[in-house]
């Protein structure tokens, strides 16, 4: 059976991602004077970023691997109508069921509606950022159905009334301490920061939940076409649980989830456990196709899939369609310098670090999120570490010409690129603006040689560090000393 998309009720429909925060600069400010977040970054994000390079180096041609995944993902995003028939097909050949939401609202009610027709109570949950993009927890909490996280970042998450700020690492902002005080409120026991202890503690109380629960819910990491298969990729087990013990199961993903065939599995796989936490592959993927057959042990009496639009088709249908490429990896937070300092939150919506700050202003504009495709210093680490090769810095660039363009950037900062952009073609202007500024320059420089504070409207840039001062001879004065140094030697 399949069921087509579903209307949404009037006033509700909503093509865009949950928001957080919005003031951006004022929570990098605060972020980035943080001595806890910035340990916990030291502690698990450039660490994460070290066991990448490491895990993708035993890879005979891990570049060429990069190479064939994005080639694989642009293909399938061409194509992405033939597969997704194709998918639905051979899903429902299987006894499966496909739906299609439009947006987060209709995603979430096809899921409500199953767990009432199927008299479900509580839903257990797998780590999916998509269901974080429909807030599902909410709008299954307001039908009297309670959603229960299983994977342990997420359960503690869930319990502290929180936001993931990691596409892969949900609680990264908490360190153990936090989360004993958190498990100690839950609980009712002591404290412990003992990390085992804690794990422990999670283990035991989600365990017996399964047995309880009638519906699970996951994400999807890839949907094959060819097989009409799901694949849930996750380290602790739950994923597992969530698609296999309770009688219902409801895959929710993305319409860019897709790759073509079974065979494009084994790329994507070695690079998304090394991409994301250095392993070969992660601890568990589950490949699920269909509900359980007569004979079969394991698996759920119905398999549902939601295949979710929600804005996806409108950024298919421009120039940023292979930010859809994403697999969700992480990779680009873990080796982001901006995304280091400033932590997942201060990016303000589900999808943080270089890849959210593309594709939060595509989901819900630009004039929301302006500060998002400048919170980068164009460094290109987050291209090196994207396993299917998506261009981040060059669709931000695209995307602060948007902004121009569209005269979303303020008229005064408009206004000072144009001047700075012509003295720049001229020879003279640009010499004379170069004395201007070492003479202020030096004006304000300390006795230890840096300056402490810029006037506006340059102040950003010594809000959180030190200005050098200029050096005594500039590179032209250096370079014409040396030309001048080498025509006496010649003359000799
Ligand atoms: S953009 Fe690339 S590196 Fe970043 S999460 Fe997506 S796939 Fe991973």
């Amino acid at each position: 059976m399949t069921s087509g998309i579903t209307d949404s009720p009037p006033g509700r429909t909503r093509v865009s991602l949950p928001v957080f925060r919005t003031d951006f600069m004022a929570d990098a400010h605060e972020a980035s004077s943080d001595t806890q977040l910035q340990a916990a970054m030291d502690n698990s994000v450039t660490k994460k970023d070290m066991s990448r390079k490491i895990a993708l180096a035993e890879l005979p041609d891990a570049d060429a691997l990069r190479e064939l995944a994005g080639q694989i993902k642009r293909h399938t995003l061409d194509h992405l109508d033939y597969y997704l028939e194709l998918l639905e097909e051979n899903i429902t050949r299987q006894g499966g069921h496909v739906h299609y939401a439009m947006d987060s609202t209709q995603a979430n009610r096809l899921i409500v509606e199953i767990a009432q027709r199927t008299g479900s109570k509580l839903v257990v949950k797998s780590k999916s950022m998509v269901s974080e993009e429909t807030e599902l927890n909410d709008a299954l909490t307001e039908a009297g159905i309670e959603p229960l996280e299983t994977d342990l970042g997420e359960f503690i998450l869930q319990v502290d009334h929180d936001h993931p700020t990691h596409l892969v690492m949900p609680v990264v902002h908490k360190n153990a301490a936090e989360i004993g005080h958190i498990f100690a409120r839950y609980f009712k026991t002591e404290f412990t920061d003992n990390p085992q202890a804690l794990a422990e503690m999670a283990r035991v109380h989600l365990r017996h939940r399964f047995d309880q629960a009638d519906l699970g819910v996951s994400g999807v990491n890839f949907a094959i076409a060819e097989t009409g298969s799901v694949v849930v990729c996750c380290n602790e087990g739950n994923g597992r649980m969530c698609v296999s013990r309770p009688r219902i199961h409801v895959a929710l993903m993305g319409m860019e989830k897709l790759i073509p065939s079974l065979d494009d599995l084994p790329v994507f796989l070695k690079l998304l456990a090394r991409s994301a936490s250095g392993q070969s592959l992660t601890q568990y993927s589950s490949i699920v196709s269909g509900s359980r057959r007569p004979g079969e042990l394991d698996g759920p009496e119905e398999f549902h899939l939601i295949v979710m639009d929600n804005g996806r088709s409108r950024i298919l249908a421009g120039e940023y369609r292979d930010t859809l490429r994403c697999i969700r990896c992480g990779a680009c937070l873990n080796s982001c310098p901006i995304y280091r300092k400033v932590g997942g939150r201060t990016y303000g919506s589900v999808y943080p670090g270089p890849i959210g700050a593309l594709l939060t202003p595509l989901f819900n504009g630009l004039e929301e999120h302006k500060h998002l495709p400048h919170a980068s210093s164009l460094c290109g680490a987050c291209f090196e570490a994207c396993p299917v090769k998506i261009d981040i810095p060059k669709f931000l660039i695209m995307l602060r010409g948007d902004q121009v363009q569209r005269k979303i950037t303020p008229l005064a900062e408009r206004l000072i690129f144009r001047m700075w952009s012509w003295a720049l073609c001229h020879g003279w202007t640009y010499r004379l603006s170069q004395i201007a500024q070492k003479i202020g320059m030096r004006a304000l420089r300390g006795k230890d040689g840096w300056i402490r504070k810029l006037p506006p409207p340059a102040n950003g840039w010594t809000m959180q560090r030190d200005f050098p001062a200029p050096a005594k001879q500039d590179f032209r004065q250096v370079y014409k000393q040396y030309r001048a140094d080498q025509r006496r030697k010649e003359s000799r």
